[in-house]
Parts: C-alpha cells; sequence; structure tokens
C-alpha cells in the first residue's frame, strides 16, 4: 500500500500567504468598490532592466543557429556564469572558486533541498523570526516533532528581538545545522562582521554547518556590513551561502540562484571535498540545470553595465522603504529594517498582536501587510511592510497610513 510522507500532517496549519488572501478577499467583498493597497508579499514590480533584456534575447537567439544552439548544459551551471559569480565574490575580498559555484533556479529550492546532503538526525536551528522554508524543508525530512504553542519540537528556535538588535545570541548547547540570513527577511537587519564571526567561531567549534541566506545582499548600502559570510575568516570550513538574482534583477519569475559550497567546508564526519561532492550528486542526480536562457541574462547581470543598472533600481526600492520609514515613524510608530533591505519591520502599536494589527491596517487603511506572527514565535507584536512596489502605490498606502491609521 502507497502510505503518504506523514510528516506533512506536521506543518502548522494556514500557511501565511492564503490566510492573507482570505482574510482580504473577504474584507473585498463586504466593501464593494474598494481597492487595497498591498506591502504585503516580497516580489519585485519593476521591469528588467535593458541591459538584462540584451543578455536574455542574446540567449534566445543562440537557441536559433545551429551553430550556437545548446541543449543540456552542466547541471552545476555555464562555465561563463560560474566564473562570473565566483569573480563577483573574490572582488569583496571573499575567496570562492568557479568549481565551488552551483547555478540554480531557485534559493527557495536550494534552501529546501540543501539539507538533504545532512544526517537525519542533525539538531536543526533556524532565526526565529525566520523565511519559513528552513523550518518546513526540516519539518518534511522529519527532523522536528509536532508544532505547538512555541513552535516545533526539535527545533531550535533563535529569537530575534529588539534587545538583541534582530539578531540571535549562540545557541546554548551543541546544534549542528545553523540558518541565518542577512539582510533578512523579514526583520531587515543586517549582521555585522562581529556578529557572523560569532557564529563561524561556533560552528568551527562544535563542527555545525551554516547555511547562509543572502538573498538581498545588493541591497547593503553600508559598506561596513558584510555581503558574504565569506568575507569573515573560517567561514570556508563551515558556511553554505545561497543566492539569488530574483531580488537584485527582477527575475522573481524567470527564475536563477547560486549555492556555493567550499571544497574546505566540513561536517563532523566529513573530510574536506564531501561536502561538495555531496551536492555536485545531487544535482546532478535531481536536477538538468538552470535554463540557458536565463543564463544568459545572469550573466548580464554581473557585467559592469548591468550592475550599474540592477544597483539603480535597487537604490529605487530602498527609496520605497524610506518613504515607508519616514510615514510610520510621523504615526509614532516603531520601524526597524529598510536601511539595507527592502523590509521595514514594525511594532504594533498598543500592542496589538500581529493579526489583529494586519486587520486594522486593512480596515482603517486599505493597506495589506504581513503579520510578523506568520514567521515564527518571536515574530509576534511585529508587522512586516515590503518595499516592493510602484512608487505611487507606495506613496500612496504611506498616507492613507498617515491619514487614516487609528493608534
Ligand atoms: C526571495 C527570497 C529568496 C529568493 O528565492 P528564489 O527562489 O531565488 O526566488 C531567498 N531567500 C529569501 C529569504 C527570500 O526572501
Amino acid at each position: 500500500m502507497a502510505k503518504i510522507n506523514p510528516n506533512y500532517e506536521k506543518l502548522s496549519a494556514g500557511y501565511l500567504f492564503p490566510e492573507i488572501a482570505r482574510r482580504t478577499n473577504q474584507f473585498l467583498s463586504e466593501n464593494e468598490g474598494t481597492q487595497v493597497m498591498r506591502l504585503g508579499i516580497g516580489d519585485t514590480t519593476e521591469p528588467i532592466v535593458p541591459s538584462v533584456i540584451d543578455g536574455l534575447h542574446r540567449g534566445v537567439d543562440s537557441l536559433g543557429n545551429t551553430e550556437s544552439y545548446t541543449g543540456y548544459g552542466p547541471a552545476e551551471g555555464i562555465t561563463q556564469l560560474r566564473e562570473a559569480i565566483a569573480g563577483f565574490y573574490n572582488e569583496q575580498g571573499a575567496n570562492i572558486d568557479a568549481s565551488e559555484v552551483f547555478v540554480s533556479d531557485g534559493a527557495k529550492s536550494d534552501s529546501a533541498n540543501i539539507q538533504g546532503i545532512f544526517s537525519d538526525d542533525c539538531v536543526v536551528a533556524v532565526q526565529d523570526p525566520a523565511y519559513p522554508v528552513y523550518v518546513d524543508s526540516n519539518v518534511i525530512a522529519g527532523r522536528t516533532g509536532l508544532a505547538g504553542e512555541n513552535g516545533y519540537d526539535g527545533l531550535v528556535y533563535m529569537p530575534c528581538t529588539e534587545e538583541n538588535s534582530f539578531f540571535p545570541e549562540l545557541p546554548k548547547g551543541k546544534v549542528d545545522l545553523i540558518y541565518l540570513c542577512s539582510p533578512n527577511n523579514p526583520t531587515g537587519a543586517v549582521a555585522t562582521k562581529e556578529q557572523l564571526k560569532s557564529f563561524v567561531d561556533y560552528a568551527r567549534e562544535n563542527k555545525a554547518v551554516i547555511l547562509f541566506d543572502s538573498a538581498y545582499a545588493s541591497f547593503i548600502t553600508d559598506s561596513h556590513l558584510p555581503k558574504s559570510i565569506y568575507e569573515i575568516e573560517g567561514a570556508r570550513e563551515c558556511a553554505i551561502e545561497l543566492n539569488s538574482f530574483s531580488k537584485t534583477a527582477g527575475f522573481t519569475g524567470v527564475r536563477l540562484a547560486w549555492t556555493i559550497v567550499p571544497k574546505t567546508c566540513l561536517a563532523e564526519d566529513a573530510s574536506e571535498g564531501v561536502l561538495h561532492s555531496l551536492w555536485t550528486r545531487r544535482q546532478n542526480t535531481f536536477f538538468n540545470g538552470a535554463s540557458n536562457i536565463v543564463q544568459s541574462g545572469g550573466i548580464s547581470v554581473l557585467e559592469a553595465e548591468g550592475r550599474a543598472q540592477t544597483g539603480r533600481q535597487v537604490a529605487f526600492y530602498l527609496e520605497n522603504a524610506s518613504i515607508i520609514n519616514s510615514g510610520l515613524q510621523a504615526k509614532g510608530i516603531t520601524t526597524y529594517g529598510g536601511g539595507n533591505a527592502p523590509y521595514v519591520w514594525l511594532k504594533t502599536p498598543n500592542n496589538l498582536t500581529s493579526w489583529d494589527f494586519f486587520d486594522k491596517l486593512l480596515t482603517e487603511c486599505h493597506v495589506v501587510g504581513t503579520p510578523g506572527s506568520g514567521f515564527g514565535p518571536a515574530g509576534e507584536g511585529f508587522f512586516r511592510l515590503s518595499a516592493f512596489g510602484h512608487r505611487e502605490n507606495v506613496e500612496a498606502a504611506v498616507s492613507s497610513i498617515k491619514e487614516n491609521l487609528m493608534v
């Protein structure tokens, strides 16, 4: 008899975004003719820049000629793109070889899949709040018990609070896999070099592996803040990094990302090179590579003109974040994030729960955001606003908050 994977039944009911959609639709059906302004989901809104469109076109055109046609490429990615990505790291003072770069179709799928090369009995630590896939992929893999009031049994939650400026303390005991995301979704906080160094030192002492998600690295404007964990001494021994073209280049629908597995990265029972060869094996077994058209677009993102044009687009989103921050602060609301990240993390006024604030913002201002509690227990009492949006929509949402929110 075919039996299902029972771990799926452990997933906490009411996934965040469907519940947001349900409440929004209910509001719209009860208030006909009303428009809502969405600062909820973290999806890009501005068109792909011209130099990258050219790169995508080159990818298409090369498929129409016998001489330049290509079929399957290497599962790890086209050499030219892997070299461009490695070159980008080396410029930042992070020593990465092209053979350590694995191109993929998404950092979400990579962050879900990467746990598969580790043992089932690894103890997993996550920042709380966190991007949900880190938790859910480990629940499905059977590394946790059931979900209760304070999260899943067996999972180590590292609270990110106002008191620790949204960067966690080191785990008390020994953990094996540690998920870190900086700039952080949802809090918008960015780890300093010293903060990352404390985790790198912990990981080396405990033979743990850090899974570092830097999908928003291009939003860092403060030059003292690290864009890659490999800027930290010792990280090549203990860290795997995931990054993506999604937010940097508007590729959320195009799909292109990469994962770095250094050859020097160790595990408790694995010497140098083993994790690298397991991920090579995993990708070659389950994956046939990212689209060659899309990889051609990725190459242009990393060229000088592509960097200049995508850099201006990232700056545009950061201006949106600054408009959101000023508007909320004018209402006396405490906000975090936004300076080096496309998310503003606000403390709900009058100690409202995240969902009560969601309803208040929707009914009073017609603005949709994301309840912090949907990202983990420590997100309760906080709320995420996304800076992805057309300028006029962001301005309209902020004006509505300023005029209509009753605090
Ligand atoms: C958007 C996002 C990604 C990117 O995922 P893709 O699958 O590459 O689109 C990765 N990590 C975090 C935290 C994100 O918010």
